[in-house]
């Protein structure tokens, strides 16, 4: 099964928005065992968009639209598909009650082209969309399966998963067995360097397939099988995750996908265990992090931003002779991040007290270059660990790193932890 995506919208060919839809389309198309061998971009103009379709019917069985199906006249993606397929176009009554509701819900008169949205070509599934108003729209014709679905990326994902993707394997792929996939997040690794490690099996993939890719600090592979049932799927995906798992031990972090600090809060959580945090140039974001899972009260105790020498010293008592001086290391130094975590883990009477002091640049600070980072962990009763980290990009990368190196050299940490346990 082929597919292609096409993307409208004239802001997309102007640069001024990315296909980010279109990635997200790519990868759950693949992770249904279907090949997407084009992605389209096509602006906001019927004939221009009617070609688009043309084109795709003639080389994909499935095509995916993005956007152009809100309320202005420039919103012509189900027209110029109703158009191609010699169908006209009707009102889904249930999404035209629900725009009804929005504006009176406000107390706003609907302008008439509102009703647009509701707008679905006949004979099609209509798909609801839970986060927005226009409908979407999926259709099989002459062996060819349309999807339509909006273009805010809150509008699509849902819409993609909770409509498009049943109707897809419930129409579409009812000859093939279901796929079931598993994904593996690591930590502490490049994508690149993953990919080194498992070339080989990345070459040889046939069933199940290898997929990785990156997000901001952390990796993950979706593994991806077709089989009977869930048992025959769980036996493949396992044998694989266990070859993988032995070659990426001290980086595989979860066999699920979840972020970095919602394994360590579970671990400290599970192992009774509290940490506290001194940050620096994170300003917050290692503490930020952490709260956002559930349960991390317990595991938790708090933090001090210690963002000026001042208050390095003041708060977390930081030799002067350490920040100040011809001779002084700074407060970007391994000195600096040894103290800090071992003060903040006795301030706070915690098991570990974790530290990051660095330059988030942009430019050099006290004559260290931007990326320069020095991250410290303490432990009641054991070592103070100290790493020397060099983030290359911009601030917010650099402070973005920062949080998850220092969360995945706890997690190293806690690993040893639950061994001693
Ligand atoms: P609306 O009701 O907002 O008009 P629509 O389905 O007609 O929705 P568009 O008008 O094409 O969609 O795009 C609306 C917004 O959705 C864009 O301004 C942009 O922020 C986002 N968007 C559109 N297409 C994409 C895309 N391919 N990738 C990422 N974001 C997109």
């Amino acid at each position: 099964m082929k597919a292609e995506i096409i993307a409208v919208g004239t802001e997309l060919l102007l640069g001024q928005i990315v296909n980010t839809n279109a990635q997200y389309l790519s990868r759950e198309l693949a992770a249904l065992g279907i090949d997407v061998y084009f992605q389209t971009v096509v602006g906001d103009n019927k004939d221009r968009l009617k070609q688009a379709i043309e084109l795709a019917k003639s080389r994909a069985d499935v095509l995916v639209f993005s956007g152009g199906i809100g309320p202005t006249q420039d919103d012509l993606t189900k027209d110029a598909i109703a158009e191609v397929l010699g169908r006209e176009l009707r009102t889904d009554r249930p999404a035209m009650d629900k725009i009804t509701e929005f504006f009176a819900d406000r107390g706003v008169a609907m302008t008439e082209n509102n009703k647009r949205q509701a707008l679905v070509i006949d004979g099609c599934t209509p798909l609801p969309n839970s986060t927005g108003l226009a409908v979407g729209v999926a259709i099989s014709q002459e062996n060819h399966h349309y999807i339509v679905l909006p273009g805010p990326p809150s509008e699509l994902k849902p819409m993609f998963e909770n409509e498009a993707k049943p109707w897809l394997l419930h129409q579409v792929l009812t000859d093939e067995m279901p796929l079931y996939s598993r994904i593996l997040k690591f930590s502490g690794i490049g994508e690149s360097a993953l990919e080194d490690k498992l070339l080989d099996l990345i070459d040889a993939q046939t069933d199940p397939t290898i997929a990785p890719y990156a997000k901001e600090g952390e990796v993950a592979i979706r593994l991806s099988t077709k089989a009977e049932n869930v048992e025959q799927a769980n036996v493949k995906l396992t044998s694989l995750e266990v070859q993988i798992q032995s070659r990426l031990a001290e980086y595989m972090y979860a066999s699920e996908d979840v972020p970095l600090e919602e394994t360590v809060v579970k671990m400290m959580g599970d192992l009774g265990l509290t940490v506290s945090a001194a940050e620096s140039c994170t300003g917050g974001m290692v503490m930020q992090s952490l709260t956002t899972v559930p349960g991390s009260a317990a595991m938790l105790k708090g933090g001090i931003v210690c963002y000026s020498n001042e208050m390095k010293e003041k708060l977390l008592n930081v030799p002067h002779e350490y920040l100040e001086g011809t001779d002084a290391p700074g407060a970007v130094s391994p000195e600096v991040a040894k103290v800090l975590a071992e003060q903040m883990r006795m301030i706070a009477d915690s098991d570990f007290g974790i530290s990051v002091t660095g330059v988030a640049g942009p430019g050099f600070s006290e004559r260290k270059p931007a990326g320069l980072v020095y991250i410290a962990i303490a432990e009641r009763g054991g070592e103070t660990e100290v790493h020397e980290l060099r983030i290359k990009g911009n601030r917010e990368t650099i402070r973005r790193r920062s949080t998850k190196t220092l969360l995945y050299r706890l997690w190293r940490r806690l690993v040893q932890a639950e061994k001693k346990d």
